[in-house]
């Protein structure tokens, strides 16, 4: 088990979000949690990466208790997180973005080989390295957080709706890298409002509903749930 989340809950002031939330993901595997807007999804995110202090439940990754680390240690540690809305410095070549996402590490030849191995899962970064982080395409900065996650060579690799706004076939392309990232050894855990795709492309799945969990299985089992598809993927 890589990561094992129990019973959690979290309050934006007197707001609670998470009401007890419990989940594992497992060392390999992609992971998908799909829920409505303002299900909690990328607070889950946010505990997890430390950006957001948690009230109770405990956050184990790899071995060691998370809860109470600060954030810039979980990455250390391996948790890297492609933040919703990309994030992405704009005053910043592509390259300098790129090496952000390294800034915990010191072995310089690894980090230039996953310089490589992003280039090489996103050619366009590539042809844009030079280019300032701001003058990129909607779709090219949504590829920029994800291959600078990727920078910080995690164990696991926290991705909030990577699909946002794409054009259709570009998300057919960032699920593609997704599997590819995943087949090369890196654990997912997906947050998605593109439930089909999200599911279709998961091991396993978890459905959050006003900070609950309220369903889980293999992403098969779920994509053929009655309750979920006509929640999620508007078939009745
Ligand atoms: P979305 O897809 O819209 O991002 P989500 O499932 O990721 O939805 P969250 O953003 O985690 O949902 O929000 C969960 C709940 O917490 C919502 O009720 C939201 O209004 C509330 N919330 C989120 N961020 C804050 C904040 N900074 N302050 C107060 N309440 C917040």
């Amino acid at each position: 088990m890589l990561l094992e989340i129990k019973d959690l809950t979290l309050l934006y002031g007197r707001i609670q979000a998470l009401h007890g939330i419990s989940l594992v993901v497992n060392e390999g595997e992609v992971v998908a949690l799909i829920g409505a807007n303002g299900a909690g999804k990328t607070t889950t995110m946010r505990a997890i990466s430390g950006l957001r202090p948690v009230a109770t439940g405990s956050i184990v990754f790899d071995g060691t208790d998370v809860t109470r680390m600060r954030a810039d240690l979980r990455v250390v540690r391996g948790i890297s997180q492609s933040p919703e809305g990309r994030g992405v410095f704009p005053g910043m070549t592509v390259l300098e973005n790129l090496e952000m996402g390294a800034y915990t590490r010191r072995d310089r030849a690894g980090v230039a080989a996953d310089l490589d191995r992003v280039f090489e899962l996103f050619p366009r970064l590539q042809e844009r390295r030079k280019q300032a982080g701001g003058t990129l395409s909607g779709g090219e900065q949504q590829m920029l957080a994800v291959g600078r996650a990727l920078m910080s060579r995690p164990k696991l690799l926290l991705l909030d709706e990577p699909s946002m706004g794409l054009a259709p076939m570009l998300i057919q392309q960032i699920f593609d890298i997704i599997t590819e990232i995943n087949q090369q050894g890196t654990t997912v855990l997906l947050v998605e409002q593109n439930a089909q795709q999200a599911l279709s492309r998961a091991h396993r799945g978890y459905v959050l509903e006003t900070g609950r969990i309220v369903k889980e299985g293999t992403g098969q089992e779920l994509l053929h749930d009655p309750a979920v598809k006509e929640a999620y993927l508007g078939v009745a």
